[in-house]
């Protein structure tokens, strides 16, 4: 039973990673970035609601997440462990995913907080941008999200290394040596 959350600015790899991860330990990857975009595509309810704020790369409000968080996190797959990408985004989401925890008798294993420097970061999500396309993966839009992210992301590293749960690696390696370092704190 393995429960993670990911940490870390836009374009760290927390997708990839997380994905790879959830695939070994055969738990559900929920990437909230995946659920509004799919939503978005879609043209549901939610995704209307939330296409101008991720095309502008400003968080969506709490009130179209914390909901879709909750039932995605009470679904029967997600009962024997879960990974969570792009979720928490600010001390609110956190303390409320605390309180969710708290009603599903859960607690999370580790905080994993994928370290990159700004620069290789805009460098790979303009990368993304040319191969799949993400409205949001302009330069523009990047360094609004960067500034978003040190903002009101950030700020859940203290908040996770108070509780001794955070644990940081550095992100600016290969892709399998990443995924090399995730599973051996995953696996310690
Ligand atoms: P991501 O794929 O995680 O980078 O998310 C893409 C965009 O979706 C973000 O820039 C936000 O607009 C929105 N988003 C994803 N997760 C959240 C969240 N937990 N809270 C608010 N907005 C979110």
């Amino acid at each position: 039973m393995t429960r993670l959350i990911f940490l870390g600015p836009p374009g760290a790899g927390k997708g990839t990673q997380a994905h790879i991860l959830a695939q070994e330990l055969e738990i559900p990857h929920v990437s909230t970035g995946d659920i509004l975009r799919n939503a978005k595509a879609a043209g549901t309810e939610l995704g209307l609601k939330a296409k101008s704020y991720m095309d502008r790369g400003e968080l969506v409000p709490d009130a179209l997440i914390l909901d879709l968080v909750r039932d995605r996190l009470t679904q029967t797959d997600a009962q024997s462990g879960w990974i969570l990408d792009g979720f928490p985004r600010n001390v609110s989401q956190a303390t409320f995913l605390d309180e969710l925890l708290q009603k599903l008798d859960q607690v999370s294993d580790y905080v994993l907080n994928l370290e990159v420097a700004d620069e290789v970061l805009v460098d790979r999500m303009l990368e993304r941008g040319r191969k799949q396309g993400r409205t949001d993966d302009t330069e523009e839009v990047i360094r609004h999200r960067l500034e978003v992210y040190r903002n009101q992301t950030a700020p859940l590293i203290d908040f996770y290394k108070q509780r001794q749960q955070l644990v940081s690696i550095d992100g600016d390696r290969s892709l399998e040596e990443v995924t090399s370092a995730l599973k051996q704190v995953v696996h310690s």
